[in-house]
């Protein structure tokens, strides 16, 4: 496989030239031969004796030219100038079979100059998690960084305990993120920060070129693909845990999986991030968290923007948000469209999973049962208080009955949007104890269910089964 370094060939300042610290036996445990195929790698090429060398830098592909990137950012809200790929590198990038260019990321790579204390290693557990969700969020149809392969090895790391080090091949078409341009702006100057944005336009953004500013028109871009993204992380679930500004990426894509969560219970103050003392990135501040991140990226812009026109761009985020947002949930409640009046609707039921202490996604997914005609039991005995379900299933009941869609379709509309299969922490976790005692078939298996995750798996029931008591509290380290 041939690489090229577009982003070093262009922005070379924007970071620095490395080498990879390969394991002494790396050994691969798993790839995604969807990102494979997207990528042109042939099936093939993961039985080839040296595949797992490739996969971890200990072999470079033709054209690699390792590359660390620096950025800074704003984490939990405060600057940090100190930040940069500390235990990852590029490997440099590809024309994929959808005719897009891809970046390939090696994380774990070893020590960079952006390592500061850290190792450069990352941990068997959080490579699994990132490969996982990745792929999981790609397969629900949620932007997303992607994961090409899993390499372990015998090589102890050392977090709160001694654990195994592990690289996995990040993809995605780029890996700036807000931290890229805030960078510039404190640090690397105008022209520095001209250049990224001629590069975003140029790479990702074409039409903005044509704008009368460009660079505002790129992060109208921004504003409304992560606008568009956070709609869809809360009406799946999804707890990011750590959104940092290094964490966002410009391209409006899920990014850096740490501590992550999908709900389990619908509890909307869900924080999945034990560091989060105070709650900042808990699952229901998400919006207004993305939306600080938006500020700080525009105040990074300043220097190309005028401040109207920045406040101007940033005001898009709440209605863009809310309208993604409610269109979303409208499909997964069967309605044939999304009425104002809905809002109220979809309020109550989520107030009845809260109070109802019910699971989020099986709830949605329960929806289809229900039926004008019936109690909808199977939704109704999971309930605490059947009155009160009664109350809004009456209300739903009434709604359902004037809209345009026929049963048939309403129970198809709400299988194709409301996932039978999530990637839960306690499904995560039985694939890491396995695959830390040397048995990756669990993480195959859950692997393998996430790819179909809208489809009901005959032999696969275990997936798709509520957490036990042990696996709602768990604690994700943050330590990765
Ligand atoms: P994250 O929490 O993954 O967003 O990482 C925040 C910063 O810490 C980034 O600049 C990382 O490159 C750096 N970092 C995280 N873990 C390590 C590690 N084990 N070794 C070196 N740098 C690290
Ligand atoms: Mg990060
Ligand atoms: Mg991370």
């Amino acid at each position: 496989m041939q690489l090229q370094n577009t982003f070093t060939d262009q922005l070379g300042d924007l970071g620095s030239p490395v080498a990879v610290s390969p394991f002494a036996e790396p050994k691969l445990l798993l790839h995604s031969p969807e990102t494979a195929r997207l990528l042109g790698l042939a099936p093939e090429f993961f039985l080839q004796q040296d595949a797992a060398d490739y996969l971890s830098g200990k072999k470079l592909w033709p054209g690699s030219q390792p590359f660390a990137q620096k950025y800074t950012g704003h984490q939990f809200g405060q600057y940090n100038p100190d930040l940069g790929d500390g235990r990852g590198v590029l490997l440099g990038d590809r024309l994929g079979t959808d005719l897009q260019r891809y970046e390939l990321h090696l994380k774990g790579a070893g020590r960079t100059p952006y390592s500061r204390f850290g190792d450069g290693r990352a941990v068997l557990r959080s490579s699994i998690r990132e490969f996982l969700a990745s792929e999981a969020m790609f397969h629900l149809g949620i932007p997303t960084s992607r994961a090409l392969s899993l390499v372990g090895s015998t090589e102890p790391v050392r977090r709160e305990t001694t654990e195994q080090g592990a690289m996995l091949i990040r993809v995605c078409q780029s890996h700036i993120r807000f931290g890229h341009f805030e960078y510039c702006f404190y640090q690397g100057g105008q022209q520095a920060l001209q250049r990224l944005v001629d590069f975003c336009i140029q790479q990702y953004f074409p039409d903005c070129a044509q704008a009368i500013n460009p660079a505002q028109a790129l992060l109208q871009q921004v504003v409304l693909r992560t606008a568009r993204l956070i709609a869809q992380w809360q009406a799946v679930g999804f707890n990011h845990g750590v959104m940092n500004t290094d964490n966002m990426s410009i391209l409006g894509i899920t990014f850096d999986y740490g501590p992550y969560a999908f709900l389990d219970d619908y509890q909307p103050g869900y924080i999945c991030n034990h560091s989060d003392h105070s709650g900042r990135y808990a699952f229901d501040e998400q919006p207004g968290v993305a939306l600080w991140n938006l500020n700080a990226l525009a105040h990074a812009f300043s220097p190309l923007v005028p401040a109207e026109d920045l406040r101007q761009t940033l005001g898009l985020y709440e209605a863009e948000l809310v309208s993604s947002y409610m269109q979303l949930m409208a499909k997964k409640l069967g309605l044939d469209q999304y009425r104002e009046t809905d809002r109220a609707l979809i309020g109550r039921w989520l107030a009845l999973l809260q109070s109802q202490k019910q699971d989020y996604s099986l709830s949605m997914r329960r929806l289809a049962q229900f039926s004008a005609d019936s109690k909808a039991t199977a939704l109704r005995d999971h309930m605490l208080d059947t009155a009160a379900f009664d109350l809004w299933a009456d209300e739903y009941r009434a709604r359902l009955a004037d809209s345009a869609l026929a049963e048939q379709a309403r129970v198809q509309q709400i299988e194709q949007h409301n996932p039978l299969y999530v990637l839960r922490n306690y499904l995560a976790q039985q694939a890491i104890s396995a695959a830390e005692q040397g048995n990756t078939e669990p993480l195959t298996a859950l692997f393998n269910v996430l790819k179909q995750p809208y489809t009901e798996q005959a032999t696969q029931a275990a997936f798709a089964a509520p957490p036990p008591d042990w696996g709602k509290s768990m604690e994700i380290s943050c330590s990765s």
